[in-house]
């Protein structure tokens, strides 16, 4: 496999940077990986299970009615919320599952912010009759009450994260510690192209085919390439899944999207490629939201799933290289393209998405009219609704 990267370093970005027992059990972890990425056999069951659980390939869709009314360029919606559990998370959790029965791991275990990635987590858990604990914050768990109905109706257990601010990074601090406990008969599924070797690189595996599909059905349709793929960025898996297979073709624009939150110089963000300085953050380098005093600062977004104040590592090497162009949206304006998406072309997008489509609402200018643009609808809004219609309309 092209790009198999041995100690997980992009650039000065990524690395493993935990306690000893850990680094054992992850450096096992990364050799059974490094097999596995060159295996026929587990390449074959992958795509096998990418088609009969998750229901790819995803359509390629071209939004006829956005398009018009913004009197172009040609925009097609990447249909990642048509996947089984309404997101692009069940391709990693599909990979990182399998890899889990290999090794036979018993539990699966994760962390999760809006409740995708631990709706996906549990879906293949019971598929793969494991057992399954997913770490949420508490204020999470509030604000996302179906997709914690979901994850207890699949059989996980869901257990709340109260330390810190109740959030994903808190979130991701408890799952690495129950982890370090239980290394032995567990298997920690990490839900983004984030934290230790070899984690990054496994993970944007497993998402590098929505770009590589993205490809082939512009091709079937007689389109080379696009003039750009945007997508919007938390942790960053789908972004990279849908810009991987195209970072060579340097006539694409790779634009990663990251939420403003309420406002770039409120505070309250979560811009971690936009103004985030390198730092070690869960066991990696990359760029992080850092307070006066050097620490991290606590990000934000309306959109849980993107509320994270790092981002994956091989992003923090393509934005220093230029080859990442990148988009700020704030809360409002995802909101507006939530409502917008939705009348236009009946497609209730996830509120992470929406900062995707919003970017092109802000800056459908640039482009021309008769350029092709492919935007990642990463995921669907029905977990966003009832806080979209009781707080913003
Ligand atoms: C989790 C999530 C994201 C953010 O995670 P990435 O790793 O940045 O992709 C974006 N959209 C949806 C729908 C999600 O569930």
């Amino acid at each position: 496999m092209k790009n198999l990267n041995k100690n997980g370093k992009f650039g000065e970005f990524g690395g493993m940077f935990v306690p000893k027992d850990l680094e054992q059990t992850l450096t096992e972890l990364a050799e059974v990986y490094a097999r596995l990425a060159v295996d026929d056999d587990f390449l074959n069951e992958l795509r096998d299970a990418y088609r009969k659980i998750a229901n790819r390939p995803s359509p390629l869709y071209f939004a006829q009615n956005m398009t018009n009314d913004l009197n172009g360029p040609q925009i097609y919606l990447k249909r990642e919320d048509l996947n089984h559990t309404g997101a692009h998370k069940i391709n990693n959790v599909i990979g990182q599952g399998l890899i889990a029965k290999r090794m036979g791991k018993k539990k699966l275990i994760a962390e999760t912010g809006a409740g995708q990635h631990g709706v996906a987590t549990a879906t293949i858990a019971a598929y793969l009759n494991r057992d399954c604990d997913i770490y949420m914050g508490a204020r999470d768990i509030d604000a996302q009450k179906p997709n914690v109905y979901r994850m207890k109706i699949l059989g996980a257990n869901v257990i709340p994260v109260t330390q810190g601010q109740g959030t994903l990074k808190d979130a991701v601090d408890v799952a690495l510690e129950n982890f370090i406990k239980d290394h032995k008969s567990t298997h920690y599924l990490l839900g983004s192209v984030v934290g230790p070797h070899p984690y990054p690189t496994m993970v944007r595996d497993f998402q590098k085919i929505v770009g590589e599909e993205i490809r082939e059905q512009l091709n079937t349709i007689g389109i080379q390439k696009p003039r750009a793929i945007i997508a919007c960025v938390g942790g960053g898996s789908n972004a990279i899944g849908a810009m991987y297979d195209f970072i060579n073709d340097e006539d694409v624009e790779l634009i990663a999207v990251e939420p403003a939150g309420k406002g770039k110089n409120s505070g309250k963000h979560g811009l971690s490629l936009g103004t985030g300085k390198s730092s070690v953050i869960h066991g990696f380098r990359t760029l992080t939201l850092l307070d006066e005093k050097g620490e991290i600062r606590e990000s934000y977004s309306a959109a849980s799933g993107l509320d994270y104040p790092g981002v994956g590592p091989e992003l923090s090497m393509l934005k220093e290289n230029g080859r990442l162009k990148l988009g700020e949206v704030t809360d409002q304006e995802a909101v507006k393209a939530f409502v917008y998406l939705s009348n236009m072309e009946g497609i209730i997008p996830a509120l992470e998405s929406a900062h995707a489509i919003a970017y092109i609402l802000k800056n459908h200018g640039q482009f021309s009219k008769d350029d092709v643009i492919v935007i990642n609808l990463s995921g669907r809004g029905d977990k966003d609704v009832e806080n979209v219609y009781e707080n913003y309309m």
